[in-house]
């Protein structure tokens, strides 16, 4: 697939030109990204963490909603924002704190 070609994916899961020749490895999907800060208290030792995560999908064929249909764009972002208030509410840990909190047995 030629430059002139991927420019031509308008993004909203149609693909331009001729699908049956078209090889997953060679094909770049548009990326739909969101990253996330949170601050929260460690569940270990109760001092403030600071985290950051990455969230996205791409939008491809593959890549659909309830109704069958290719998932735009804004419905990934729709997607991307429910996981990200899930990930807010989640408890977190220092990479220390849960080793130790582990070591107490409390995981048992
Ligand atoms: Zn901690």
């Amino acid at each position: 697939m030629d430059d002139r070609v991927r420019r031509g994916y308008d993004g909203r899961g149609r693909v331009v030109g001729d699908e049956r020749r078209v090889k997953m490895t060679t094909v770049n999907f548009e990326k739909v990204s969101l990253t996330a800060i949170k601050s929260c208290k460690c569940k270990g030792c109760g001092k403030t963490i600071r985290r950051q995560k990455k969230f996205y999908q791409t939008i491809n064929p593959f890549n659909k909603n309830k109704d069958g249909r290719v998932k735009t764009r804004k419905e990934i972002l729709k997607e991307l924002k429910e996981r990200i208030a899930t990930w807010n509410l989640q408890d977190e840990w220092h990479e220390k704190c849960l080793i130790s909190d582990n070591a107490k047995g409390s995981w048992e």
